[in-house]
């Protein structure tokens, strides 16, 4: 076993981290408080490459593995995980799924000018009466001559008021359940389309997530993404890499509280002493970072797994459980370890805390990721 970085990927990260503190970091705060998205970073990183690290060197990528995706988007999270969800959703969704199941076209017209920055994806699943349930969705595309007419909304749609174009799913044999699901690359303009402002969350505030409504939305035949009725199958084998990364981008909000928990401890002074002096505050230090190598090797192992073509499933599955759930916990005990001082709205601290919980709900809840992990253990 080389548990080393290669040449290559150290130089990667030392670059991306700072990218992100020069491009991001400075901009955490304002955009948290303005709920306004950088649109303009997606193409300062393409210009570097970073938006196709992990795609085909044919379509504009640089044939990068989910490593390398790994190493970026923690490095991403720990600057802004705000504007980190909206490269997120474009990158790790929309031009994933294109990049896996789209046709030559497809890739064309919407995989290479999103590598380029030029256009920005968004990806829609859920609505109103389906989260978990990918199947239980109600949007229709019903076919009409050379195009499908799709009627339904989308909940939560990430980017949507950003993007050029969203990938959605919708219902294309309402007589098969599961099996009558397909998926749909619908431009952005498209007469019959519209998008709600941003719905106020929690946290992740400059990521832009807002409702879609379809109202008799022509879609092109060409546009319908993979073979008709086969959209979960392949939604399921498009995102299992995704969890990876969303273990990594955990990952990244950890280390940053983790780090501004840490700096707090050696400079705050009580009763004479910095408090980190107290064994029990250097404890919980030393159990948040040993909290944190667990996920970084959980998280490292299972997109080396993927890379090597190996069953990662499982892996991944419970990389993404236990870093998001090792973020909040430790963001959690950021905030206590900084007191009153953690939990003031210039503080990082309190916007780690706010942003972290999302990522234990999308791609797939704590409670569904650890269904598929008994499942792959035989149970
Ligand atoms: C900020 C933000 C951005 C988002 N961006 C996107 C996006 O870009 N695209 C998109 O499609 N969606 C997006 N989502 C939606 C997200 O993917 C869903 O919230 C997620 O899939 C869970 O669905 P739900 O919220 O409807 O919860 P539900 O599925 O209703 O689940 C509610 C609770 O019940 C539990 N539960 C459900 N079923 C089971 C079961 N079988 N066993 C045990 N427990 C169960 C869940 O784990 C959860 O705790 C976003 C959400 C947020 C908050």
């Amino acid at each position: 076993m080389d548990f080393a970085l290669t040449a290559e990927q150290s130089a990667l990260q030392s670059a991306v981290r700072a990218f992100a503190a020069r491009e991001i970091a400075p901009l955490a705060a304002e955009r948290d408080a303005t709920n306004v998205y950088p649109v303009e970073l997606f193409k300062k990183m393409a210009a570097l490459g970073y938006l196709g690290l992990k795609f085909p060197a044919a379509y504009g990528g640089g044939d990068g593995g989910n490593l390398d995706a790994a190493l970026m988007f923690e490095e991403l999270g720990a600057a802004s995980a705000g504007i980190t969800l909206g490269v997120y959703c474009h990158v790790i969704l929309a031009l994933t799924a294109i990049a896996r199941i789209g046709d030559e076209a497809q890739k064309q017209r919407y995989l290479a000018p999103g590598l380029r920055g030029e256009k920005i994806g968004a990806f829609g699943s859920t609505e109103a009466g389906a989260g978990s349930d990918i199947t239980a969705i109600s949007t229709r595309a019903a076919r009409d001559g050379d195009a499908y007419v799709l009627n339904g909304a989308k909940l939560f749609c990430t980017n949507s008021p950003i993007a050029d174009f969203i990938v959605c799913s919708a219902v294309t044999d309402a007589t098969r359940g599961g099996g009558g699901i397909s998926l749909f690359i619908v431009d952005r303009d498209a007469p019959g389309l519209t998008v709600s402002p941003p719905i106020k969350t929690l946290g992740m505030h400059p990521a832009q997530t807002a409702e879609v409504v379809f109202e008799n939305v022509r879609v092109p035949m060409e546009n319908c993404l993979g073979p008709e009725n086969r959209g979960v199958p392949n939604m399921l084998t498009a995102f299992a890499e995704g969890r990876i990364i969303a273990a990594a981008f955990a990952l990244g909000i950890a280390r940053a509280a983790f780090e501004s928990a840490r700096q707090y401890a050696l400079a705050r002074v009580q009763f004479g002493q910095s408090i980190a002096q107290n064994q029990v505050i250097a404890h919980r230090l030393a159990d948040m970072d040993t909290r944190i190598q667990a996920a970084r090797w959980l998280t490292y192992h299972a997109a080396w797994l993927a890379d090597h073509a190996r069953p990662f499933v499982k892996e991944a599955s419970q990389a993404k459980v236990f870093a998001t759930e090792a973020a909040a916990k430790l963001a959690t005990q950021a905030l206590h370890i900084q007191g009153a001082y953690g939990y003031v709205m210039e503080a990082p601290a309190q916007r780690y805390y706010r942003d972290t919980h999302v990522l234990e709900i999308g791609e797939g809840t704590s409670e569904i990721l650890r269904n598929v992990i008994a499942k792959q253990l035989g149970l």
